[in-house]
């Protein structure tokens, strides 16, 4: 889905569905964070649509954005949850998500998240250590259960994304090299409170490029038809997650474009697999935006505008932490997204530090004090990220339903900042 379907500007007004950005942030205040449904459910069932034939069973990303109110969403779409963290467990179980559809990752688990996952019966672990087996081994024995579990397998593929968000390549700390999974497998006995039911790869984030994630699924089946446990057998390939969306129109190709590439190498595996996918970014990242004011202009001798915003690093950190681009406009514009011929600015925010910066020398429509601005593309590892560094309340979530609008998480208050402190 293009960004433009459900954040439109209609009249010289940013909209969202049919909610104007500037009512909203009237409302509720600023900085706040804005989803649309439709957009959210669009990108949800876009990418079922284009992997329809092949029946799979998506597992949400849960740490992309884990605002109730859109796990609900996906959770009545009948979408599974992949899970990073014993929170996000949590998260999943309070919006009632079926626990034979939630998948769990990551390098740390520990014993006490192991045992929380296992009591609520989770579909499997994506394993990514022999000692990470040998403790579920342990948790489930203590149990008296089985443990149901994916390898998680570094294919050595480059994504070509941000090299902070690549994560199957050999170097990276994640997943088990195919030398060391195969002999794992040939032991599986030894651990015979955990079966091995499946091989998961997640080769990083924004993949713009379906090739990666076709060779890693090719590597995958190739793996998977070679290498079956001892008196078991593999059911499952989960091709993670890492669909890139359009933080500028044209760069993502639609899933579509995925689903041609890897339809193919599933129908002509040797027996049938059941495909996983944990996309997180393809359904958030486009379905929100950041609304924020601008809280003064500021103009060096040299020329330099600095367009200094009521949102910081603290509520949005992917410029700072990764040098992400994100579209940013005036909400009220007769032009949207038209730059040329425009003076450059230097978009901030108010931290103390010279990386609280969301955009360089970026053209940018004159602004005034108190104009409301969209930062565009904000749905995944927005909120999320967002922490309350400079003591800066975080902001509220907002989810807008057609002419509705309701805020799912309220702003923080100085209260909520120290309440866990004492003195
Ligand atoms: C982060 C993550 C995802 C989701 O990645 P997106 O790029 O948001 O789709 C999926 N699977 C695993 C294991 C992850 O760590």
């Amino acid at each position: 889905m293009d960004m433009t379907d459900t954040f439109a500007y209609r009249g010289g007004h940013l909209a969202c569905e049919a909610c104007r950005a500037e009512d909203i942030a009237r409302a509720v205040g600023t900085p706040c964070y804005v989803y649309s449904r439709a957009a959210i459910e669009a990108n949800a069932r876009a990418l079922a649509d284009a992997f329809a034939p092949a029946k799979p069973l998506l597992c949400y990303s849960i740490k992309a954005n884990g605002n109730l109110a859109i796990l609900k969403l996906l959770k009545d779409l009948g979408l599974g949850f992949d899970i990073v963290s014993g929170g996000e467990l949590d998260r999943a179980l309070r919006v009632g998500a079926d626990p034979a559809k939630v998948v769990f990752a990551g390098v740390g688990k520990t014993r006490a998240e192991v045992r929380q996952a296992l009591q609520a019966g989770i579909l499997m672990f994506n394993v990514e250590s022999e000692p990470e087996l040998a403790a579920i081994q342990a948790v489930a024995a203590g149990l008296g259960t089985q443990a149901r579990v994916a390898l998680r397998l570094n294919p050595d593929i480059d994504p070509k994304t941000h090299r902070h968000i690549t994560t199957g390549k050999r170097e990276t700390k994640f997943g088990i090299d195919f030398e060391s999974a195969r002999a794992l497998v040939a032991r599986m006995p030894q651990w015979p409170a955990v079966r091995l039911v499946g091989y998961h790869a997640h080769i990083g984030s924004q993949v713009t490029d379906p090739r990666p994630h076709a060779a890693s699924l090719a590597k995958l089946i190739a793996f998977a038809g070679e290498c079956v446990p001892p008196g078991g057998a593999i059911e499952y390939v989960n091709i993670g997650g890492g669909f890139g969306i359009d933080y500028v129109p044209g760069q993502a190709p639609p899933p579509s474009a995925f689903a041609e590439l890897l339809l193919p190498l599933l129908a002509q595996a040797a027996r049938p697999f059941r495909l996983l996918m944990e996309p997180g970014r393809f359904i958030v990242g486009n379905a929100g935006v950041l609304l924020t004011r601008v809280a003064y202009v500021k103009r060096n001798s040299d020329g330099r505008r600095f367009v200094i915003l009521d949102a910081a690093m603290n509520d949005l950190l992917r410029p700072a932490l990764y040098d992400a681009h994100h579209r940013i406009w005036p909400a009220a514009s007769d032009s949207p997204f038209e730059s040329d011929g425009l003076a450059p600015a230097d978009v901030v925010g108010p931290v103390c530090e010279s990386g609280d910066t969301f955009a360089k020398e970026r053209p940018l429509p004159e602004v005034a004090e108190g104009d409301l601005v969209a930062i565009f593309g904000a749905g995944a590892y927005g909120f999320a990220m967002s922490s309350n560094y400079n003591a800066r309340p975080r902001p509220c979530e907002v989810l807008v339903d057609g002419s509705h609008h309701r805020v799912v998480r309220r702003r923080e208050s100085f209260d909520d900042l120290v309440r866990l402190e004492t003195l």
